[in-house]
């Protein structure tokens, strides 16, 4: 569906639980959230509903997320669900990694397409402290585990920060030679826990390729990440600057939170509830969201956080 900017809305992000196994710290608090009442969650069946309306209005591809998505039950039969649902082309998902080695082949039997899995360094001591409480051999064994099950194309989030990670970027780059994945690098945004993070934390993405001069542009995009690659590599460097650029005027995305909130912008607090409706009411309730997505988000950077008022894995990114 087309919105009141001529933008073609393709792309919901569907978060399917804002629990997870896992207290990385530029997203969620210490202690964990609290949990909310089961009725004010989405049920597998308003959520296979809300897909099923979205797809009607010309919704094709999903990103099932969270909080950790595979620490939802029933997580591979929804994702079959969702994968056989009319007009959805496409399913991908973004997980943490660590509960792969479990999951892995059952998503691909059930029709997960392409995964991204976020890991913010290669070094044991730091993973424990960004994340508080994960394992890295846990997450690269999840790397491994969708290799394993012939998940081809996967994408290696790292969100990076100043004085934390950004030593580690030639690291992460290398990794790019000789296997077919695609390293993005994030920045930084003040948003949940990010919003405590000290200004200078905030590093631009251009530091990856102040970092890594090989990296040469491939003249093109793979949704909002411009693409890079040393010269006959297997795999290629994504950048994906959501704060020092504004990538607003191409976004096709909207998302639907555990508790049945569409947003139609990541860093807006606008909501449309979807929860106890039935599927034309939901349909209806998208084609408003869509039509009520702003043009362009706010200011966004250390002084002025996002207005988004959630942490992130209420919103699922
Ligand atoms: N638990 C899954 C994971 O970590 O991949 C999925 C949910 S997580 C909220 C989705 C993505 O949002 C992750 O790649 C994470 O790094 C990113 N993220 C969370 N908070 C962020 C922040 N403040 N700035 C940039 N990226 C953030
Ligand atoms: Fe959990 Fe993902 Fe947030 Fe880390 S980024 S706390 S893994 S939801």
């Amino acid at each position: 569906m087309i919105d009141n900017y001529n933008r073609n809305i393709t792309y919901m992000r569907v978060s399917v639980t804002e629990l997870c196994n896992l207290r990385c710290r530029y997203c969620m608090p210490e202690e964990g959230i609290a949990k909310k009442a089961h009725e004010d969650m989405m049920t597998a069946e308003e959520t296979i509903m809300a897909v099923k309306a979205a797809a009607r209005l010309g919704i094709r591809k999903i990103r099932v997320t969270g909080g950790e998505p595979l620490v939802k039950r029933g997580i591979v039969k929804l994702c079959g669900a969702i994968s056989h649902i009319p007009g959805i082309e496409e399913v991908c998902m973004t997980t943490n990694g660590t509960l792969l080695p479990r999951f892995a082949k059952e998503l691909k039997a059930a029709g997960v397409s392409r995964l991204n899995i976020s890991l913010d360094t290669l070094d044991e001591e730091k993973y424990r402290h960004i994340t508080r409480m994960g394992e890295l051999k846990d997450a690269l064994a999840g790397l491994e585990a969708a290799e394993q099950a012939g998940f081809c194309e996967t994408k290696i989030n790292c969100v990076l920060m100043g004085g934390f990670n950004d030593d580690e970027i030639p690291r992460f780059a290398e990794l790019t030679r000789n296997r077919p994945i695609e390293v993005r690098f994030i920045e930084l945004m003040p948003i949940g826990g990010g919003i405590g993070f000290d200004k200078a934390q905030f590093v631009s993405c251009e530091t990856v390729l102040e970092k890594v001069p090989e990296l040469e542009s491939l003249g093109r995009e793979d949704g909002v990440a411009r693409l890079y690659a040393f010269p006959e590599a297997a795999g290629r460097v994504g950048l994906i600057r959501p704060v020092s650029c504004e990538f607003c005027e191409g976004c096709n995305k909207i998302r639907l939170t555990a508790d049945g909130k569409i947003k139609p912008c990541l860093h807006s607090a606008q909501e449309i509830s979807l929860k106890g409706m039935q599927e034309d009411e939901m349909e209806e309730a998208l084609r408003r969201a869509i039509l009520d997505k702003p043009e362009k988000r706010e200011a966004l950077d250390a002084e002025s956080p996002s207005k988004a008022g959630r942490d992130m894995n209420q919103i699922g990114g």
